[in-house]
């Protein structure tokens, strides 16, 4: 008699909001609108049979659209903008938890969470900190104030999972990322 098959664990990820919705993404006037999804993410994310729960947006949820353009440290500055960023970290790690403590054969896991590079919220590894000229910003190697906020309330909740970037103007380099990170768990 064959021997039970173990059901394979089921894969999610956890978007930044605009990679499922661009619609929320800055913009002034004279700069052109983002539309639709990012569709090579999505695409892969099909073909590998992975899940997606689409993170909230914390520039928009505050400031609509549109608004200026701004660095970390200016958004750090802004009244309530902090907070913001927690509850709305609070609220997602919370539920990531939910989807792994609440499944059972299969389980479900967190692949990794995805925010976008050069957003002073979302960014991963890269992040415009400060303004150096009128639209001129240093760049400095770590997160924006969401990712930062998002990763010590998973840690909090003892949830350790790899945070990654997309570089919008290159795209397939995060699908590679991904392939890695979900092959590997
Ligand atoms: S990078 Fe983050 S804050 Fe900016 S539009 Fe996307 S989800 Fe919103």
């Amino acid at each position: 008699m064959r021997g039970k098959i173990k059901p394979e664990d089921l894969k999610v990820v956890a978007l930044a909001h605009c990679i499922l919705n661009q619609s929320t993404r800055w913009w002034k006037d004279g700069k052109e609108l983002r539309r639709g999804l990012i569709r090579e993410v999505i695409d892969a994310l099909a073909s590998m049979r992975i899940g997606a729960v689409q993170m909230p947006c914390p520039e928009f949820s505050f400031c609509g659209n549109p608004r200026p353009s701004r660095t970390k440290e200016e958004y750090r500055s802004l009244p309530g903008f902090m907070m913001h960023c927690r509850r709305l970290a609070k609220a997602m790690a919370e539920n990531l938890k939910g989807l792994t403590t609440l499944s059972k054969r299969p389980k479900i896991k967190i692949v990794a969470v995805v925010g976008i590079e050069r957003s002073p919220t979302c960014g991963v590894e890269l992040t415009p900190y400060k303004r150096v000229g009128r639209e001129e910003f240093e760049y400095r190697r770590m997160k924006g104030l969401f990712m930062e906020a998002l990763e010590e309330e998973l840690e909090s909740l003892g949830i350790s999972v790899p945070m990654l970037g997309l570089d919008l103007r290159k795209p397939e380099a995060l699908v590679n990322n991904i392939k890695n990170v979900a092959h590997g768990c």
